[in-house]
């Protein structure tokens, strides 16, 4: 391994936003992120894009993930079914 590639886990980040830094869409209960058409787990997002070096921060705007909206829809139906019964 090149050293580099090494990140330095101790560097102290200044974080700044700036109007042209990166926005990301997360969804809201399961934090995957939109990338490229697809929801990513958040910890691949962050490998990928190697956020952790960056000097900005990343905007991150909320969603709802077709699977957690599934989801969500699932357990509205079958309570109000309950609620009915
Ligand atoms: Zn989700």
């Amino acid at each position: 391994m090149s050293r580099e590639r090494v990140h330095d886990r101790d560097r102290v980040i200044p974080l700044r936003l700036r109007r042209g830094s990166r926005r990301l869409v997360a969804c809201s209960l399961s934090l995957r992120i939109r990338e490229g058409g697809a929801w990513i787990e958040a910890g691949e997002v962050i490998r990928q894009l190697r956020t952790f070096e960056h000097d900005d921060v990343v905007r991150l705007g909320g969603e709802l993930c077709e699977r957690c909206e599934a989801e969500l829809r699932r357990r509205r139906r079958s309570s109000s079914e309950e609620l009915a019964a």
